[in-house]
């Protein structure tokens, strides 16, 4: 490429409306431009780091075993009912009719179009496993879009879906995708941690997210500084207190008592991420509101806790022996609770999650439902952990870090394919529902996530597999022949060994030309100037550690390929 003819446009001044370093950078490397609130159109330059990004993602997911396709952005609401996600999704699905008036959505995600797949096209367990995947432009109405690539509303993501015969199965295919995460972002070039995030129902350790260390990272992080410990503040088991709940979410005073008994509890559905609903149940004991969420609950008749260190009795709806009733603590939503796993007869029956307090934002209630009846005793309140204590695993020392989501990793099990009736045909003749998975990876994000941890106050640091070219030719004397003849035989030389190159032959100060090599970050720059004429040198900088080296143009090209 010739910048001569690159639309590149870099900017001298830093935008105001950028307010992290990613942001800033990116528009004054001419990455993108905004076209509306956190929607933009990726410019040649910024396109080519997406890209890079992409092919990554790409081959490490066939490595894997996973095959791409491509689904639609826009998807029929019609679709999204069949799981109850058309009315639970929330604001940030986009919602819009056509001209024949059918209600239809913008994917912010795609589980619903890949089931509906799945279920036409596959019937036996001789097709299993299978993951599929595709690399697309989603849209999520966010909130408060902003740091530019990092939280947009139209942004790139690369989600793949397995499916498995049995739970057992998903879960190598679980691992697979661990494994195939954590080469992606080391070839990135990303400082990063896998982190336990919320598995919802599922339970296990089954939910990863993988965190760039930035401090501009949205999510708090806590990392155990002995052992292996990584979760998500989310995740991270809360500590019990003693004190009394103070706070009173405003809705939960309209619920009534139900009877007599202890508490009263009223059943609806909340949305707890945009593609993770889980049934719940908000209480009173004793009019007074505590707030729980029960997942699986049809199957549990009844739920006496013990104490908020996990232990319950739980007595089921059928005959089935409970084998294990014990939970961790959680802080999910803001409010801190208590997650339980029930174990009846060797399966995992239902996932009861109490949350106590909160934020009454997280509570969304319609359909109010008088539901069931269940004993709580002692309810305490609970706090999120500090570094002040003990690691959960080890009981060591934990460190808080801010971290940016550039993948998540998460086992579905049969929620999406049970609603869908998404089936196969085991080998005992038996037919069951798909186990699935979902993996996501902010491909745009990884981007400013990149840029975030690599730069300086000249600008970006591209680490070489992310960065558009790998070299720049500066061209510091278009009016003279020796000069001007070196630098196009370098730029043609490179290119013919493969590699990516721009050769700066705009008619600009040398000054210029070498500030806009350091702000667009790429790793090698090749100067043909004066020393050229004087002493048939060329000099090769790189960018991340400033060294210098002068060389004759014949050991350029070597030292570059
Ligand atoms: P966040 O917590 O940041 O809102 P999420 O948990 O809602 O992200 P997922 O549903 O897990 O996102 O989607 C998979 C990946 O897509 C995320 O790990 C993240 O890297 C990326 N992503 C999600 N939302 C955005 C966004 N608004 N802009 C850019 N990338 C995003
Ligand atoms: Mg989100
Ligand atoms: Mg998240
Ligand atoms: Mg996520």
């Amino acid at each position: 490429m010739r910048y001569s003819q690159a639309l590149l446009p870099t900017l001298k001044e830093t935008p105001a409306e950028a307010e992290v370093v990613s942001h800033r950078l990116m528009l004054r490397a001419g990455f993108m431009r905004k076209l509306t609130s956190g929607v933009y159109s990726y410019l040649p330059y910024g396109l080519a780091a997406i890209r890079k990004v992409e092919n990554i993602v790409r081959e490490e997911m066939n490595r894997a075993g996973a095959q791409e396709l491509l689904m639609p952005m826009v998807q029929p609401a019609d679709l999204w009912r069949e799981t109850g996600r058309y009315e639970k999704y929330g604001p940030e699905l986009l919602r819009f009719h056509d001209r024949h008036d059918r209600e239809s959505c913008l994917g912010p995600t795609h589980e619903e179009v890949i089931t509906d797949i799945i279920r036409k096209e596959l019937h036996s367990y001789r097709d299993l496993p299978i993951n599929l995947y595709q690399i697309q432009t989603k849209f999520r109405d966010e909130i408060r879009p902003r740091f530019g690539l990092m939280r947009g509303r139209e942004f790139v993501m690369k989600d793949a879906y397995s499916f498995d015969v049995s739970d057992r199965d998903a879960e190598i295919s679980y691992l697979k995708m661990f494994e195939a995460y954590k080469r992606i972002f080391t070839r990135c070039g990303l400082e990063f941690r896998a982190v336990q995030a919320d598995s919802g129902a599922i339970g296990g350790n089954f939910s990863h997210e993988f965190m760039v260390l930035a401090s501009t990272g949205e999510d708090t992080i806590v990392i155990c500084q002995d052992c292996e410990y990584a979760a998500n503040m989310e995740k991270a088991a809360v500590i019990l207190e003693d004190e009394k709940i103070t706070e009173v979410p405003a809705e939960l005073e309209k619920i009534e008592t139900v009877g007599k008994r202890k508490v009263a509890a009223v059943c609806d559905f909340l949305q707890i991420e945009p593609n993770q609903l889980v049934k719940t149940l908000v209480f009173l004991a004793d009019g007074e509101p505590i707030a729980v969420l029960v997942r699986g609950d049809r199957e549990v008749e009844e739920v006496k806790l013990k104490n908020l260190l996990g232990v319950a009795e739980v007595k089921m709806a059928d005959d089935r022996q409970v084998f294990e009733a014990t939970g961790v603590p959680t802080g999910y939503l803001g409010p801190v609770g208590l997650s339980l796993r029930i174990v009846a007869d060797q399966e995992v029956a239902a996932m009861v999650n109490f949350y106590v307090g909160g934020n009454e934002k997280n509570y969304h209630m319609r359909n109010v439902n008088p539901g069931r009846d269940f004993q709580v005793e002692n309810v305490a309140d609970l706090r999120q952990i500090t570094t002040s204590d003990p690691c959960p695993e080890c009981g060591g020392r934990l460190e808080l870090t801010e971290g940016i989501e550039v993948g998540h990793i998460f086992k579905l099990g049969t929620g999406y394919s049970e609603s869908m009736q998404a089936t196969f045909q085991d080998s005992d003749g038996v037919e069951k529902p798909f186990v699935m998975g979902c993996y996501g990876v902010g491909v745009s994000r990884v981007v400013a996530a990149a840029i975030e941890q690599n730069h300086d106050e000249n600008g970006i640091i591209f680490p070489v597999p992310l960065a558009p070219y790998q070299v720049i030719v500066l061209n510091l004397g278009l009016k003279d022949e020796a000069i001007s003849g070196m630098a196009e035989k370098l730029y043609r030389e490179l290119q013919e060994k493969g590699v990516e190159v721009i050769l700066d032959d705009r008619d600009e100060r040398p000054g210029a030309k070498f500030k806009d090599a350091d702000l667009l970050g790429i790793p090698f720059r090749v100067t043909v100037g004066k020393s050229f004429v004087g002493k048939g040198l060329v000099e090769v900088r790189e960018r991340r550690t400033g060294e210098v080296e002068e060389l004759r143009p014949e050991d350029v090209v070597e030292k570059l390929c």
